[in-house]
């Protein structure tokens, strides 16, 4: 059997461009190193409970074209992101807003609260942020700081705040309205049955070989295919031969509770160094407490998220962005172009990018592709 595309992942951008392909005629065979699809938006059902297994994934876009484009396999709910952070004991909303600020100082105004940033912004003498830790204190003070993202930051990333890029904590709404909603979306949910559904379908008229390591079985794949996608680490892609890219792993212990609510909110942050876990999430909150044909659920399930140095063998869930992976990264990518394979998604373009930037990243690949704007020969890279 030949096919005109091999895809190396079945995570959401692989099998984004794998149904974009097979719509228009395409023969695609993807292989997956997992025993399952979905990569890390990967859901399972444990009790009625559908469990992000790797993690809290919700998803949010203000991309229209995505919107759409998944909502043709599925159905969304209304979930929308309000995590608490707990603090020695202190609970303060999330992302930082009037709320957080009220719970901070007390303050019921916004311009009392922008005084107090201000003030604290004054005395750290910060002018122009240029690293996450003055990136942070200018946003929202120092007392923020030290609280809700100092202990947070170190646990997650594994280094001084000082030491890390500003852009991590843009990611983050700072705003001065009482709103809870972690995103500024236009558009927010989960998929009603999961990840992994959304994904079966993505995949359908795709043949999908799980368990299945392209880079153990290079040369065989390689030959059944036109065109080779890589959607893996792009340093393993070429053997770490420039040296390793750095990437945070992750640790997860899930138990399965004899209780109908353990913390109360789908997501609680533990902002403090000396809790050693990041986050702990309680899932059946992503669905309001309810199965797929709408009944209570009387367990819970609960995950509590370690962040851990990532070694060879662990799976690598976060780039490293800092400046010197980054030009790490752009070694392997000059080499890139002279291979006859595509790289993209997370991993294969070393970037931070949520569920809708790999999708919207997919489409637009795979629609260079269909139109010939994409030659895998001089190796462009459109991601
Ligand atoms: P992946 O999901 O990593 O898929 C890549 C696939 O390739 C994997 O299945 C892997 O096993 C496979 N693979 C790798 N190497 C090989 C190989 N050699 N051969 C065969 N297969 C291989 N985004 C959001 O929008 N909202 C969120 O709330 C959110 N929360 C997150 C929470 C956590 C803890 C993490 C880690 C990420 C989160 N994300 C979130 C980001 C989201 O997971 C990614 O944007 C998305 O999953 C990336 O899809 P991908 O296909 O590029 O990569
Ligand atoms: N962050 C923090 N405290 C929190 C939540 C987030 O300091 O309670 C910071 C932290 O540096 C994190 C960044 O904000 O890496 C981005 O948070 P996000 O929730 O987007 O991280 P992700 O979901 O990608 O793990």
């Amino acid at each position: 059997m030949h096919y005109d595309y091999l895809i190396a992942g079945a995570g959401l951008f692989g099998a984004t461009v794998a149904r974009e392909l097979t719509d228009a005629g395409k023969k695609v065979l993807v292989v997956e190193k997992r025993n399952h699809i979905g990569g890390n938006a990967y859901t399972e059902e444990v009790d009625g409970v559908m469990v992000h297994r790797y993690g809290a994934h919700i998803f949010h876009t203000n991309d229209n074209e995505v919107w759409a484009f998944l909502n043709r396999f599925v159905t969304f709910n209304r979930y929308t992101n309000s995590p608490v952070a707990l603090y020695r004991g202190e609970l303060f909303s999330l992302p930082f807003n009037m709320y957080t600020f009220h719970q901070m100082w007390g303050v019921t105004r916004p311009e009392d609260a922008r005084r107090i940033i201000a003030e604290q912004v004054k005395e750290a003498g910060i002018d122009e942020p240029s690293n996450l830790e003055e990136q942070a204190i200018s946003l929202v003070g120092t007392d923020i700081y030290e609280k809700l993202i100092r202990g947070y930051t170190e646990k997650q990333w594994g280094r001084p705040c000082k030491e890390l890029p500003a852009f991590i904590i843009r990611r983050l709404p700072v705003r001065f309205t009482y709103d809870n909603n972690y995103f500024n979306a236009r558009h927010q949910g989960i998929p009603e049955e999961g990840y992994t559904v959304l994904t079966e379908r993505l995949l359908e008229g795709s043949e999908v070989r799980l368990n299945t390591d392209y880079l153990a079985c290079r040369e065989e794949l390689d030959a059944m295919a036109d065109t080779v996608l890589f959607t893996g680490p792009i340093d393993a892609f070429f053997g770490r031969c420039f040296g390793k890219l750095e990437y945070r792993s992750l640790r997860f212990e899930t138990e399965l509770l004899d209780t109908d609510n353990y913390q109360g909110n789908a997501v609680v942050n533990y902002t403090d160094s000396d809790v050693p876990w990041i986050r702990s999430i309680e899932h059946k909150w992503f669905m309001f407490g309810k199965d797929r044909q709408g009944n209570d659920i009387p367990g819970t399930v609960v995950t509590k998220e370690f962040s851990v140095p990532w070694k060879d063998g662990c799976e690598p869930y976060y780039p490293v962005n800092d400046e010197k992976n980054n030009e790490l990264y752009r070694r392997y990518r000059k080499l890139a172009d002279g291979q006859k394979v595509l790289f993209g998604g997370r991993l294969g373009s070393y970037q931070y990018y949520d569920m809708d930037q790999v999708v919207a990243r997919g489409l637009a690949l795979a629609r260079q592709l269909l139109n010939g704007s994409v030659s895998c020969a001089d190796g462009e890279d459109p991601c």
